[in-house]
């Protein structure tokens, strides 16, 4: 492009006008790819409300003087509906420049709606979120050294956690706080057993009778209740699952189950302790927890050992997939939490 606009300009010293933010990279580019002569400068564009019969006004800050007489082009990151550009070729016509030569990046010709014939175009791009390569989202993503398509779909989509680790690692209580901080709904397959054994359903005696030893709920009675439980929240911003999957065969029904209703795991953090504590912690909350299965040593180890055995490799499962973080499960309530807060930012 800096030579087609060499060509185009003729012997002019050309006046570079940016549009900032978004153009800096591909200013900077351009410019250091343009053969002689140059003035470079920098304008921003306000918006404020205004009388004009469209309601909004737009103005140019950061133009200086030298603009009457002289060739300006004018360096757009990408051109969008051509609201922005309109504005800016009204002022720098008002302040009399010889000619304008806009010069974008990006152009979305299916959004465009102005008249105005955009004179260097480097890319025509759908009308979809870009991000990168100067552009932002929310003030992020120009860093990003290439330019991406954002996905706004996955962005408005529910925010589901699975929340790992053996029992005692500390998943309820860091729940608690997961809930307050994400606003998500909590569904803990341990808790739903216990209240289904309190109520005497016949899920509860089926579950009581492998609770007791120390061992899992078959996977197809637990992923049909879990799959149930998730129908209750329809209204959910996402889920913390806590205590689920901890098989390989709950991980790919749950995988299946989230991408039938259009959303996916977004991270899996797990809370990594010792033994020794584990159990240390587990007989303790026996102690006033009223649970039979952390009232017993044997229980308890056992309780472990199907972890090591069955549920840890699940960790591979979302490994694989790229999700899987991993957290100091020792400390304090709120250091842990914020290690937490930090894995899932
Ligand atoms: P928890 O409250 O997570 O420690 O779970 C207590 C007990 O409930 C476990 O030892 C299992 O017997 C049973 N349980 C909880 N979640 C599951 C699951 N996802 N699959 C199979 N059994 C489970």
């Amino acid at each position: 492009m800096g030579a087609h606009l060499r060509k185009d300009i003729g012997d002019e010293i050309p006046l570079f006008l940016g549009v900032l933010n978004g153009c800096f990279r591909f200013a900077s580019d351009l410019i250091s790819n343009f053969e002689g002569p140059c003035d470079v400068s920098f304008v921003k564009v306000a918006s404020y409300e205004g009388t004009n019969s469209t309601g909004m006004v737009k103005r140019l800050i950061g133009v200086d003087e030298t603009v009457a007489g002289r060739t300006v082009v004018v360096l757009e990151d990408i051109v969008d509906t051509g609201e922005t550009i309109e504005q800016i070729i009204f002022d720098l016509e008002s302040r009399n420049a010889k000619r304008i030569i806009v010069a974008t990046l990006l152009f979305k010709p299916d959004a465009y709606e102005k008249d105005y014939t955009i004179d260097h175009v480097a890319l025509e791009v759908p009308n979809e979120f870009l991000v990168g390569y100067g552009l932002d989202y929310d003030g992020l993503g120009r860093n990003l050294n290439d330019i991406y398509t954002l996905d706004l779909e996955l962005e408005k989509r529910m925010k589901n956690i699975i929340l790992f680790g053996p029992p005692g690692a500390g998943k309820g209580t860091q729940s608690e706080h997961l809930i307050n901080s994400f606003g998500l709904v909590h569904l803990s397959t341990g808790d739903i057993f216990r209240k289904n054994i309190k109520g005497e359903t016949e899920l509860g005696t089926l579950a009581k009778s492998y609770m007791d030893k120390g061992e899992l709920v078959p996977d197809d009675v637990t992923i049909r209740m879990l799959e149930s439980e998730v129908e209750r929240h329809p209204e959910a911003k996402g889920f913390i699952f806590d205590g689920f999957p901890r098989t390989e065969a709950q991980a790919d029904a749950l995988d299946a189950f989230l991408e039938r209703k259009n959303t996916t795991i977004f991270k899996m953090v797990s809370l990594e302790v010792k033994e020794d504590e584990l159990v240390f912690r587990l007989l303790e909350r026996g102690k006033d927890s009223g649970r039979a299965d952390d009232a017993n040593e044997e229980v308890i180890r056992n309780r472990i050992a199907v972890y090591e055995r069955e549920t840890s490799i699940v960790a591979d499962h979302y490994r694989r997939q790229g999700k899987f973080v991993s957290v100091d499960g020792v400390g304090s309530v709120e250091a842990i939490s914020e290690r937490l807060a930090e894995a899932l930012a």
